[in-house]
């Protein structure tokens, strides 16, 4: 991911980078290539004219500095600003103050929720944290069987749907799952929802009627970074039908051209909070702005 933006920028510093002074049709021709940059990774309008209004403002605006040249302080004016649409700091789970706390993941079918769930757990169980992984994904037939596999991965036990306990109401199950994990001593709770190819009212519904019966610490939104600009009008769907508290961008080793991760958080106003990179329990790891954004700038 970001493989063409990241050379798309080193092009643009490069030109810029012998000249001692930068002239404002300097900067314009700047702005213009990051503008072309960002549009051309998918980069939602609304993030791109804002991002590189304000490069272009602090460029004319910045103090003469000592000790960078000015290719290097259009550099530094990006990286900074990339890393505040990227949510700035790094934004970590909030622990409920007393009894277990609760995770809700929800996304579209595909998005990569329950193998997000594993992974999850795998990474709280690092943190020494005892962790409870929870089926309320009925809608697709295998799901229960998946995160079952998934939780024997990470070594994590599955609340599943039985006989007597909720089959076929996963907001029944939602809710038993919270007082198994008091009775088992469970500190943390990750709810595994319904996902559909597509938002639909039902799906959203559903989400939303397990998030009024757990009351979760954490909602969070589960996105496919691959999908581009269609993860923004997703994540906007699900912020107005459910509501969550953050988002997490799955498939960020894929090749796709990121715009999805550089404009949900501006979107959406909410943080990125975990990312997903590959297909190994382990390729996961809290999101942090500063890190991706030199990643964009290597
Ligand atoms: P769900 O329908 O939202 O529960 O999605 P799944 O967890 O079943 O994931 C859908 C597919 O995406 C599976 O084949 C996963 O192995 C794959 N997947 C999930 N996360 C990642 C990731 O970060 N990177 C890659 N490359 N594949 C992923």
């Amino acid at each position: 991911m970001f493989a063409t933006l990241s050379d798309r920028l080193a092009t643009t510093f490069k030109n810029i980078r012998g000249k001692g002074r930068l002239t404002d049709a300097d900067i314009d021709a700047t702005a213009r290539e990051i503008r072309i940059a960002l549009l051309e990774a998918d980069v939602a309008l609304p993030v791109v004219r804002e991002f590189v209004a304000r490069v272009k403002e602090r460029a004319r605006g910045e103090e003469v500095s000592q000790a960078l040249n000015p290719a290097q302080q259009i550099i530094k004016i990006v990286n900074d600003e990339l890393i505040t649409i990227l949510g700035g700091e790094t934004r970590r789970l909030r622990y409920a103050k007393t009894g277990p706390t609760v995770i809700m993941l929800a996304g579209l079918q595909g998005a990569g929720k329950t193998t997000l769930a594993a992974k999850l757990a795998l990474w709280l169980k690092e943190q020494g944290k005892a962790p409870l992984l929870v089926a309320a994904d009925l809608q697709r037939p295998n799901a229960v069987n998946q995160l079952q596999v998934n939780g024997e991965r990470v070594n994590v036990p599955v609340f599943a749907p039985q006989p007597g306990n909720g089959v076929g109401d996963p907001v029944a199950v939602a809710r038993e799952a919270v007082e198994e994990a008091k009775r088992k001593l469970h500190d943390v709770v990750i709810v595994d929802t319904a996902g559909r190819l597509g938002i639909d009212e039902e799906l959203m519904k559903q989400a939303a009627d397990i998030k009024a019966a757990v009351n979760p610490d954490e909602v969070l939104f589960v996105v496919d970074a691959m999908i581009g600009q269609d993860a923004v009008n997703t994540a906007q769907a699900f912020l107005d039908g459910v509501g969550y508290d953050g988002v997490v961008l799955t498939k960020l080793d894929g090749d796709a051209r990121g715009g999805a991760a550089l404009s949900i958080v501006q979107i959406t106003g909410k943080p990125v909070m975990f990312a997903s990179n590959g297909e190994k329990m382990t390729d996961f790891d809290l999101f942090h702005p500063d890190r991706m954004a030199g990643r964009i700038l290597d």
